[in-house]
């Protein structure tokens, strides 16, 4: 398949990639439909982290399933689902209390590599959620801020407190990748 790998500043590369295929019991591997470049992409692209090695790129996506693991139960084949930046299993202490993205298990996305046209999805129980049925197309880019941005900015925003008509009681940063 091909997927995008950046080699340095301002060298990303479409390239020849190995086809992704279930390695654990709770993997699923999904057809990617769109992914995004996100703003943390920008800073190994412009220098800002360094580029140790040629490395996979992308963490925000939707797709379509095409294989899951044997322990997988939420998803199957053939839907369409919306993944998030950090693969967890949402069922450990801190993902019931809502700190998904800092899952005793976490894995992120962005090394396995959204930007590609197939991804294999960790604790894909956990990380990936179903739509009801297919959406249209222009619906796609609302999805893919529900894989990033959007949990980030609602993590914000319950942290700050923030509600109608009221100013924020601190001002924090939502973790983000
Ligand atoms: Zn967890």
């Amino acid at each position: 398949m091909r997927g995008a790998m950046i080699h340095g500043p301002g060298d990303v590369r479409l390239e020849q990639r190995d086809d992704p295929r279930i390695e654990e019991p709770t993997d699923a591997v999904i057809r990617v439909v769109a992914a995004c470049v996100c703003g943390s992409d920008l800073w190994p692209y412009r220098g800002a982290n360094p580029v140790h090695r040629p490395s996979p790129m992308g963490h925000e996506y939707v797709g379509v399933v095409k294989q899951v693991g044997d322990a997988v139960t939420s998803i199957r084949p053939g839907d369409f689902v919306v993944g998030s930046f950090m693969a967890s299993d949402n069922t450990c202490e801190i993902c019931l209390a809502g700190y998904q993205s800092r899952c005793v298990n976490v894995r992120p996305m962005g090394a396995l590599g959204a930007q590609a046209e197939r991804l294999r999805v960790p604790l894909a129980d956990g990380t990936l959620v179903a739509t009801p049925g297919e959406p249209d197309a222009d619906l796609i880019p609302s999805l893919l801020a529900a894989s990033d941005v959007l949990g980030t900015g609602w993590f914000g925003a319950e942290a700050a407190a923030v509600g109608p008509g009221r100013r924020s009681r601190s001002s924090v940063t939502a973790p983000s990748v």
